[in-house]
């Protein structure tokens, strides 16, 4: 393999042909598309651009760019890629659906259906492998103006998160099974820590005396407004009107994966809908990778994100040749 730029027509409606391609273009997509484009690869990373984090200012916990505003940390991997001729990267577009198809050699070769308001934008693209780092969508609570402090003063990821905010009273704001547990969790940052169901069924008696033996309260009633001004929350209202005091805290979205363009292929799956990997990337269609929040449940993180792209960059590359060596 030489290095080569990204083939194309040169029509609008031109198709590339590209050895891997990477949809999603936050750190999972960007770091995978840098370690291929380093093997040699011809790379197209196509990017909705609707990144996950794009509600907070500030990411932490990425080894040299604690505290980087999110953009930032996409412009430089970004500029990095620029050193690669074969990767190319198409922003604000949209794969739509993917499928495989029997090329002129007899080959299986993936064929994406791309969505694109950029003028001149393919359509189409052929790739031998395929990465998915579509990340996941969140749907919050149901509190009319929580979307005017999550990122600011209420946050999803207490390990992202719960430094900045530590020895404030806290809430815990969710609706999931796994309240109690993620309240245990973010109790090694306050000493000060109320648990707001919103009247869901979801903390049982055993699992609220453990809670009130660590100093947390769970708090049942339904919850009308948050008070706050410009991103700073400062008291949870309930609907009896009862106010709670707090000075930041941490809600649980319901996650969701963003799949729905593989439909055709029929990956595996599991009961929450994410892509099932063998560990190292691999789904249960050959040629079809996963890294980063799309591929199945681990630590939701910018670098353990970034490293998984990294890996299974490696792990493509391996397969493509038939070698099973680390490096
Ligand atoms: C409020 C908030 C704050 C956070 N703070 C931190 C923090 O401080 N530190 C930290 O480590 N982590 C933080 N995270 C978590 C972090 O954002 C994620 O773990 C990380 O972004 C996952 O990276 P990813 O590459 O898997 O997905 P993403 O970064 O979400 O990127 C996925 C990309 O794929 C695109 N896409 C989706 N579908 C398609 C499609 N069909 N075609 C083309 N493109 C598509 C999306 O538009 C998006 O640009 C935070 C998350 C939230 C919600």
């Amino acid at each position: 393999m030489g290095e080569r730029t990204v083939p194309h027509d040169g029509s609008p409606t031109e198709r590339p042909r590209v050895d891997a391609l990477v949809i999603g273009g936050g750190p999972a997509g960007l770091s995978a598309a840098l370690n291929l484009g380093r093997a040699r690869e011809s790379v197209l990373v196509v990017d909705a651009g609707r990144p996950r984090n794009s509600a907070t200012l500030r990411s932490h916990g990425f080894l040299t760019r604690d505290g980087i505003s999110p953009l930032e940390l996409r412009k430089l991997a970004r500029t990095e890629l620029e050193a690669y001729p074969a990767v190319r990267v198409i922003e604000r577009a949209l794969v739509s659906s993917l499928v495989q198809v029997v090329d002129a050699s007899g080959g299986m070769r993936f064929r994406a259906a791309l969505d694109s308001r950029r003028p001149g934008a393919p359509t189409t693209v052929a790739a031998r492998s395929v990465l998915v780092a579509t990340g996941l969508r969140e749907t919050l609570p149901a509190i009319p103006s929580l979307r005017a402090f999550y990122g600011m003063t209420l946050f999803s990821c207490a390990a992202c998160d719960g430094w900045e905010l530590r020895d404030r009273p806290l809430a815990l704001i969710g609706e999931t099974a796994d309240l109690a547990e993620r309240a245990m969790l973010i109790a090694r940052w306050t000493d000060d820590l109320t648990v707001f169901t919103n009247r869901a069924p979801v903390i049982d008696v055993t699992e609220e005396a453990a809670l009130a033996a660590r100093g947390i309260r769970v708090e049942r009633r339904l919850i009308e407004e948050l008070e706050g001004h410009r991103g700073a929350v400062t008291a949870v209202r309930l609907a009896d009107g009862d106010r709670i005091p707090i000075g930041g805290g941490f809600v649980r979205p319901r996650w969701h994966p963003s799949l729905e363009f593989l439909d055709a292929l029929e990956p595996a799956t599991d009961a929450d809908g994410n892509l099932v990997t063998d560990g190292s990337g691999r789904t249960s269609v050959p040629g079809l990778y996963a890294a980063g929040d799309a591929a199945t449940p681990g630590p939701q993180q910018l670098i353990v994100a970034a490293g998984a792209g990294a890996r299974v960059a490696a792990v493509l590359t391996h397969d493509v040749l038939g070698v099973t060596t680390a490096h």
